[in-house]
């Protein structure tokens, strides 16, 4: 009987703890940005902090087509080009994440939601699990261009960034409208130097959180 208690109707109550009752918030987020913000950076290190997991899609998606799954084969040449993949594929890849229990106390999203059908449907995941924050960075575009130009992924030669880039402004800019409506954005500069970026985001999460 580790985990419940027994009420004077003799049935089986939850325990309720200090620790539950903290942990009863989770830590929600997704990070926004255009590629080349730094979000993948600032999310590893926000979810190591905070001991919750980071979800990147990109990454799910390299590891599929390096694993050879069918997946894999399917989104292989949207990457190359960088273009989408569909919103109902990667909708089911995030939901099925979302199901597994370490995300019970809050998780980072790192390139999901990109268009607002995603969105929405993040909505719909999450409605029964708390609010989410979007930490939205902010980035001059020569700055995006020599950032990514220096990293040397499959995706980084010129004219697919600037393919990504455009993709970004139609399809995932609007994104940041939906949730400026509905949810809590924190819109930080991304151009200042990673430990200043983590910093502000520290500040604008979990600062702010608490007060
Ligand atoms: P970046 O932020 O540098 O563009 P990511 O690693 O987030 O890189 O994504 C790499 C590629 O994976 C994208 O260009 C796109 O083809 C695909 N991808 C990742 N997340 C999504 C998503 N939520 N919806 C559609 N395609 C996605």
């Amino acid at each position: 009987m580790d985990q419940l208690s027994v009420s004077p109707t003799g049935l089986p109550q939850p325990r309720v703890t200090r620790r539950t009752a903290v942990a009863s918030v989770p830590l929600n987020l997704v990070f926004f940005g255009p590629p080349g913000a730094g979000k993948g950076t600032q999310a590893d290190r926000f979810a190591a902090r905070h001991r919750i997991p980071k979800i990147s899609t990109g990454d799910m998606l390299r590891k599929a087509i390096q694993d050879g799954t069918r997946v894999g084969m399917l989104v292989r040449d949207t990457l190359k080009c960088g273009g989408l993949v569909s919103d109902d594929l990667i909708i089911s890849l995030v939901a099925e994440r979302l199901e597994h229990p370490d995300t019970a106390d809050g998780f980072v999203l790192d390139g999901f939601p990109r268009t607002i059908p995603q969105a929405a449907a993040l909505d719909a995941m999450l409605c029964d699990r708390g609010g989410i924050t979007v930490v939205a960075l902010v980035v001059h575009a020569d700055e995006v261009v020599r950032r990514l130009a220096g990293r040397g992924r499959d995706d980084d030669e010129v004219y697919v960034i600037r393919e990504r880039l455009s993709v970004y402004a139609r399809e995932t800019e609007p994104v940041l409208e939906f949730y400026r409506r509905r949810s809590a954005v924190a819109i930080l500069d991304g151009n200042r130097p990673l430990d200043a970026v983590t910093e502000s985001i520290e500040q604008a999460v979990v600062v702010r959180r608490k007060s």
